[in-house]
């Protein structure tokens, strides 16, 4: 198939391009580079092989985006297009809401005008709130804290009803866990901009020295060891999601979890990464993150009845090869 990857430039669009390309598919790339390096471009050329096709786009600006639909016979697309920072969405919400939204609209647009059946969709397993565990596709989703996870939501519906008013057009929403590791190569993985958010980002520059020591964000939850527990998916494992997802589509809406069905508290985390790559993690315990659930992790068997597809890797992958990547690149 010929694969339009939006953010295909970023952590996890690149993985997945990898991962479309050794499975024979043809990709082209619009990012951009709005949080990403035009180097990876080349990384990917030097891992596969192949350069894929790329435009430098914002894909909210549908003048740009159409010559693609035009130029190229597409038969899928997967958008990963999108800004991700929790926080930040907080203090730019109109930012957030236009770029995540207005990009899944002028897609979607372009898909049904130009017969594009195939669309795969970057959820995120904050659409269901704050919910028990395991998380299962049918719950029903409960308001998000933040801005971000409403434009999860809200692309869910927008696609969604897409799919009801166009009877050709078929998505498969896919609700990501907690995406951390990298490529085995240690040339791509995730590298953002300034301080890092999330944990695993964290805990490697804490290794490196670039970072004092890691704030644990509260051990009264009621979890294994009071720390919060969240499902890490290693990004090998969800690129590989994403073929399946295209290759598996034929028609309607569908949604499934991307997890490992495994709960990891953030010091069993932090533990594993010490004892796996030898190195030290100071770390403190200070108060809960506003915002924070204690527990997060998916109920996968729907991915694995329907798709075929379950992950593979474990925790010690995951911090390794977040370590070799940290020590290469950052
Ligand atoms: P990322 O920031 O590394 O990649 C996103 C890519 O999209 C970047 O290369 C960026 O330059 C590009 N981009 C952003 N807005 C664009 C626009 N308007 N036009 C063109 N390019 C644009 O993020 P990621 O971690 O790879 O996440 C990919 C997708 O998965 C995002 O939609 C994100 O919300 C979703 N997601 C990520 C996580 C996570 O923890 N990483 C969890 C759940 C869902
Ligand atoms: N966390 C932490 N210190 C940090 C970053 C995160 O203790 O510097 C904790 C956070 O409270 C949560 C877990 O690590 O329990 C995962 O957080 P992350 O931001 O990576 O993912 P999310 O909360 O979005 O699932």
């Amino acid at each position: 198939m010929k694969i339009l990857v939006t953010g295909g430039l970023g952590f996890i669009g690149s993985h997945t391009v990898i991962e479309l390309l050794k499975n024979h598919h043809e990709v082209i790339i619009a990012d951009n580079l709005v949080n990403s390096k035009i180097e990876v471009l080349d990384k990917l050329a030097a891992i596969t092989g192949v350069r894929p096709d790329f435009y430098q786009i914002d894909v909210t600006d549908e003048a740009k985006l159409e010559p693609i639909f035009q130029n190229h016979p597409i038969d899928g697309v997967i958008h990963f297009a999108g800004l991700k920072a929790v926080g930040e969405s907080v203090s730019k919400p109109i930012e957030y809401y236009y770029n995540n939204l207005v990009s899944t609209m002028v897609l979607s647009k372009l898909c049904v005008k130009y017969g594009v059946q195939k669309f795969v969709f970057s959820s995120s397993a904050t659409v269901y709130g704050d919910q028990p565990s395991p998380l299962k596709e049918e719950m029903e989703l409960k308001k998000t804290t933040n801005p971000y996870g409403e434009t999860k939501a809200m692309s869910e519906r927008i696609l969604t009803d897409t799919v009801k008013a166009n009877d050709g057009f078929a998505v498969v929403l896919l609700r990501y866990f907690n995406p951390v590791g990298a490529h085995e190569s240690g040339l791509i993985g995730e590298d953002p901009n300034g301080i890092p958010n999330n944990l695993m980002p964290f805990v490697t520059k804490v290794a490196k020295g670039q970072l004092k020591k890691l704030s644990v964000f509260g051990n009264d939850y009621d979890t294994v060891d009071g720390t919060g527990v969240r499902d890490y998916i290693h990004v090998v494992d969800l690129a590989k999601a994403h073929v399946k997802a295209i290759e598996n589509l034929t028609k309607g809406t569908r949604v499934y979890n991307i997890g490992t069905g495994n709960g990891t508290s953030v010091l069993e985390l932090v533990n594993a990464f010490m004892k796996v790559n030898g190195v030290d993690v100071p770390y403190e315990i200070v108060g809960r993150r506003p915002g924070d659930i204690a527990t997060c992790f998916a109920d996968a068997a729907k991915a694995e009845t329907e798709l075929g597809w379950k992950a593979e890797l474990g925790i010690e992958d995951m911090v390794r090869d977040a370590w070799r990547f940290e020590q290469q690149n950052c």
